[in-house]
């Protein structure tokens, strides 16, 4: 669970913050007030996933483009969780 910048308490599962992005705010479970990922942390979340995604487009292996592509992709989950904080809609 992450916490809620309005009341502090739990606000949204891991799951729901995997699929949250900047532009949608969701309501916290605790008190029903928006809340929702910003902007530039989300880019810089997103980035490393990303570029590890395109490097596997150079190569010529299905088994290292397909691998790239999962780190990738996992990559961009797992930083998205840990570095993109949940911040208030005003
Ligand atoms: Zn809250």
């Amino acid at each position: 669970m992450f916490q809620c910048p309005h009341c502090g308490k739990p606000a949204i599962t891991a799951l729901k913050k995997t699929v949250l992005g900047p532009g949608v705010p969701v309501a916290c479970q605790s008190c029903g007030k928006s809340v929702k990922i910003a902007y530039p942390a989300w880019i810089k979340a997103a980035l490393p996933g990303v570029l590890v995604m395109v490097a596997a487009l150079f190569f010529e292996s299905d088994l290292l483009v397909y691998g790239l592509s999962t780190v990738g992709l996992a990559l961009m989950i797992a930083l998205h969780l840990w570095w993109a904080p949940l911040v208030k809609e005003e």
